[in-house]
């Protein structure tokens, strides 16, 4: 079916896709969501055929796991650019320091790819743990470029910054508590080496949405005002306060409210000012993350959207450290952004699909016969199925709900069979079900029929795990664009809410991206037993692969690298095969042999009791020991 604008225009309101997509995702005339390298980038890969690709050639196997590298140092570039812009427009002395925070994500590829622009863009990174660091170090990186050691830290992680500052890379210590700052000192006087300092200040001011608690007083991490004049005592006693360089804040990811961030740059460039005026030589100010992402598209204070671009963000940034740093009589610092969910949310797109529906009623019941000889309550309801229109929708569906109680207390009083029950209950979801049709041809809606449409909507079973591929969806009710990546040329006429195939029935998606509200149902294509059917969750590159848990033992999700090139074609650069019951296994701490041992003692105690042939025992303990190899999502 070839689209027509009107058809994209209902579509596009449906799923929203030009408001969250960033320029990255659209749709084309096949009805296929298409992926581009970046924002009005001509080049892009049509999603669909790529996933037929790779499920029927490269033999992958759904869920899947599509990773655009270019995405990621497309997204470093537009941030890079509005820091520069501001920094121009402005007339900003220092310079914009990205650093990418490691927890955000910290797979190879992705701290790679962004390390490919530290030349150009003096990326640098940020480590929160040893292990983190521990990768840190032997990445390359541009001299210029700032290695920061976040997180709390014991003797091991200052040593191993240490082994950093000696292979030349500028490697700075953010101190979180005084501890940390007399160890630094310490180990500097055995060894003679001291990496950069910084200082985590604890601001007053708060960010907004899900992690405001990381600002304010009480917020875990940080030295309060008193802490932050007694290290720098402490580094000029010690004749160590030239290395002390940064000074370093971060009020919570996901900053919804751009006013916040106002206030908390305000507050946090006085604190910079006034230590440069004790006579400090700091020259960095790392802001920290914050920088959200609009995961529904309404820039608005809503938890999962933000209410401004990045080039206001870095605006307000820049301008605030200005006009407080001409006011202080203070040089203008470098600044430092740790814009991990920025950085890396839109370039994984995960897909799932339909494997089965859960039934709540039959809607596929024959015709109900009901004659005079039915129960009265059968025949009320029958009229009901039988009469109902687009005026007395509302109306019926009432006298229903009411027939169904008096349904179910008559089958209780022993009045009426099994099989009137049956027939009852199927005409009173006929009746609900018509009367939602007709509500929505009419436009109405109110609690009472958004209610039903949550009754009605259809449950379908997707082949993935929540927790393992969308866990803030889960933790943290976070909202995640949700498409099917084809059929896009025909209107979605049902409704649906989406259950995932672990044993948990927290393992749902219910709440769907909205302009103006959260949808309990996703409008969705009829569907049908044994029809392909895939299912987008788009902007999962921040936080979930390494947030993701391998409840009930599901594993990796088969991946796929792709690159689009110069001429418009896409390229597999890497293709992984995703965790086997063996790996899941080895996880859970199982021995793979000792489990093949066991299962063959059991089934030769069954040979020893006569009920097992050796050839049969023999052909299970070769099925079991074959199983480890399969994937532990649906085939
Ligand atoms: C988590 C974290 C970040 C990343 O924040 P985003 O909002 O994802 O950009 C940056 N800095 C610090 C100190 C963090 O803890």
């Amino acid at each position: 079916m070839q689209m027509n604008d009107e058809t994209l225009d209902a579509i596009q309101a449906v799923y929203g896709v030009e408001n969250w997509s960033a320029g990255y995702f659209d749709i084309n005339s096949k009805g296929h969501i298409t992926v581009r390298p970046a924002n009005g980038d001509p080049r892009y890969v049509d999603l669909k055929e790529l996933v037929d690709h790779l499920i029927s050639t490269r033999k992958l196997h759904l869920p899947l796991l599509i990773r655009f590298p270019q995405l990621l140092s497309s997204q470093l570039r537009t941030l890079s650019n509005a820091y520069q812009h501001a920094i121009a427009e402005y007339g900003y002395q220092g310079q914009h320091y990205p650093v990418f925070p490691m927890k955000v994500n910290p797979r190879r590829e992705v701290v790679e790819e962004f390390l490919r622009d530290s030349q150009r863009c003096m990326v640098g990174l940020e480590c929160g743990s040893k292990a983190e660091l521990y990768a840190a170090l032997a990445q390359d990186q541009s001299p210029q470029s700032l290695l920061l050691c976040n997180g709390f830290k014991d003797e091991t992680f200052i040593r191993a910054a240490l082994l950093g500052v000696r292979a030349g890379k500028r490697v700075t210590i953010v101190v979180e508590k005084l501890n940390e700052l007399s160890m630094v000192v310490k180990l500097a006087q055995q060894t003679g080496i001291c990496p950069w300092i910084g200082l985590r200040a604890k601001l007053y001011s708060r960010g907004s949405g899900k992690w405001a608690s990381s600002g304010g007083d009480s917020a875990k991490f940080g030295l309060t005002t008193s802490e932050l004049i007694d290290c720098v005592r402490m580094l000029k006693d010690a004749r160590l306060d030239s290395n002390l360089k940064l000074l370093h804040f971060h009020i919570g990811s996901q900053i919804t409210d751009i006013k916040r961030v106002k206030n908390a740059m305000k507050e946090a460039a006085r604190v910079y000012a006034k230590l440069r005026q004790m006579g400090t030589n700091i020259e960095f100010m790392d802001i920290g993350g914050g920088l959200g992402v609009d995961y529904d598209g309404s820039q608005t204070r809503f938890d999962s959207s933000v209410n401004y671009t990045v080039q206001e963000f870095a605006n307000d940034v820049v301008y605030v450290v200005k006009s407080v740093c001409d006011d202080e009589n203070v040089p203008h610092p470098n600044i430092v952004t740790e814009s991990g969910r920025f950085m890396t949310a839109f370039h994984t797109v995960f897909i799932t699909s339909i494997r089965d529906e859960i039934e709540t009623f039959a809607d596929d019941k024959p015709e109900i016969s009901v004659d005079a000889d039915d129960p009265q309550v059968i025949i009320e309801l029958k009229d009901l199925v039988d009469h109902i229109n687009g005026r007395n929708y509302v109306e019926y569906y009432h006298d229903a709900l009411e027939h169904k109680d008096e349904l179910h207390t008559q089958f209780n009083l022993g009045l009426i069979s099994l099989e009137d029950r049956a027939k009852g209950e199927v005409l009173y979801w006929e009746v609900c079900a018509r009367a939602l049709n007709e509500s929505v041809e009419d436009d109405f809606s109110d609690e009472e029929f958004e209610q039903l449409k949550r009754i009605l909507a259809q449950k379908y079973l997707c082949n993935f795990s929540l927790f393992r591929s969308a866990p803030d969806s889960w933790a943290i009710r976070q909202l995640f664009p949700i498409v099917p990546i084809h059929r896009l040329n025909e209107p979605p006429k049902d409704f649906a809410t989406l259950v995932d195939v672990t044993c948990d029935s927290d393992g749902k998606i219910d709440r769907f991206v909205d302009l103006k509200d959260v949808k309990q149902t996703l409008e969705l294509h009829p569907w049908s037993d044994g029809q392909t059917y895939y299912l987008g969750i788009f902007l999962t590159g921040a936080y979930q692969e390494v947030m993701g848990s391998y409840h009930n033992l599901f594993g990796q999700p088969d991946e796929a690298h792709i690159v689009i090139d110069h001429d418009g074609r896409y390229h597999i650069t890497k293709l992984i095969i995703g965790s086997r019951i063996s790996d899941m296994l080895e996880f859970a701490r199982y021995d793979k042999g000792q489990l093949s041992d066991a299962y063959r003692r059991q089934v030769n105690q069954r040979v020893d009791a006569g009920m097992l042939t050796r050839e049969a025992a023999d052909q299970l303990v070769h099925e079991y020991e074959a199983l480890a190899n399969r994937t532990t999502y649906l085939e």
